[in-house]
């Protein structure tokens, strides 16, 4: 079953149509992300698959339950965190923890445990004791995600995790994240690092304008994109040119003494070009692969940098 199926939602705040049909299926335990610059419809998305806003036109539904009929089904299903904290930072990672095993009515041993467990699975045990104000940026992240889980949600929405926090705590946060969907729950993601994207999603989408413009895996978003080259570099003039009469399809790159050449990142095709350079005795400085990534596919879909910062 999916976790999440939307059909042609719809919403449009005055006369600006912010989402203009979009169709989603989201598989169950998987990481599905969601990608688009500023102002591209993500927030609007979530806010309506999390049941904060209603859409115009369109269904969906969430851990099986339809949006419109089932509200507080779904909200019971979900998790939802990320740009606005709901830490206490009056209050200690256990206290905070615990408010939530509260408001979630579990009783005061499944509470505890849940708190322990949680604050162990989150690598936050050490300073379960101290107030959260005095967290470092990566832990109020991580204690965060763990409040959202306190009320076993089977979906979680994550708006940005990793905003801000410096690699080692990203690189923490994706191991929480995988470990979170190992256990079987859905994380529909929206991220502006597409590194992020690439390292934890088993699908992507890129919104555009309000529209999907593209979906899949990152390999194969990356695949749909040209853009894969060998750079070579000259030290002279005359042997950049000899190499681009021997190899025809290269074309030069920009005033520096480099030849871009076409290239799928194969040893065989690296292999081919070498063997053509040296049978012509062209002497070559050296060479830099580039094989596409979501970069260039995110730049190529959308014809916009991805300089996504969260308003
Ligand atoms: P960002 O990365 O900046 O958060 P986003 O992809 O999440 O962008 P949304 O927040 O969904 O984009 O906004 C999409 C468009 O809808 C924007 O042009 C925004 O100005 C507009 N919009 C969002 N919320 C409202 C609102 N409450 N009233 C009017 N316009 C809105």
């Amino acid at each position: 079953m999916n976790a999440i199926t939307a059909t042609g939602l719809r919403r449009s705040y005055g006369d600006q149509e912010v989402l203009k049909g979009v169709d989603l299926n989201v598989q169950r335990g998987t990481v599905f992300s969601l990608l688009g610059a500023n102002g591209a419809g993500k927030t609007t998305t979530v806010k309506i698959l999390s049941t904060l806003i209603r859409a115009d036109s369109g269904s969906a539904t969430v851990a099986g339950h339809d949006l419109v009929r089932d509200p507080d089904a779904v909200r019971a299903a979900i998790g939802v965190t990320g740009q606005f904290s709901a830490v206490d930072n009056l209050l200690t990672g256990r206290e905070n923890l615990k408010l939530m095993a509260d408001l979630n009515h579990l009783g005061r041993t499944e509470g505890k445990l849940k708190v322990q467990l949680l604050l162990e699975l989150f690598d936050i045990a050490d300073a379960a004791d101290k107030i959260a104000s005095t967290y470092s940026g990566g832990m109020r992240r991580r204690l965060d995600l763990a409040m959202t889980l306190v009320g076993s949600p089977q979906v979680i929405f994550l708006d940005e995790p990793t905003t801000g926090l410096d690699p080692r705590g990203r690189r923490a946060m994706w191991e929480i994240v995988r470990r979170i969907v190992a256990d079987g729950v859905t994380i529909f993601l929206t991220t502006q690092y597409l590194e992020e994207a690439d390292e934890l999603a088993d699908r992507i989408a890129v919104l555009d304008h309000g529209k999907i413009v593209a979906e899949g895996t990152a390999d194969e978003l990356k695949r749909r994109i040209p853009g894969g080259h060998v750079l070579l570099q000259f030290t002279e003039l005359r042997d950049l040119e000899s190499a681009a009469r021997v190899i025809g399809s290269a074309s030069r790159d920009g005033e520096a003494l480099a030849l871009r050449v076409p290239n799928d990142g194969s040893v065989r095709s690296l292999k081919a070009l070498l063997d053509r350079l040296d049978q012509n005795a062209v002497a070559v400085d050296s060479l830099s692969m580039h094989t596409p990534d979501l970069d260039d596919v995110f730049l190529a879909l959308t014809g916009k940098p991805e300089t996504v910062t969260h308003s």
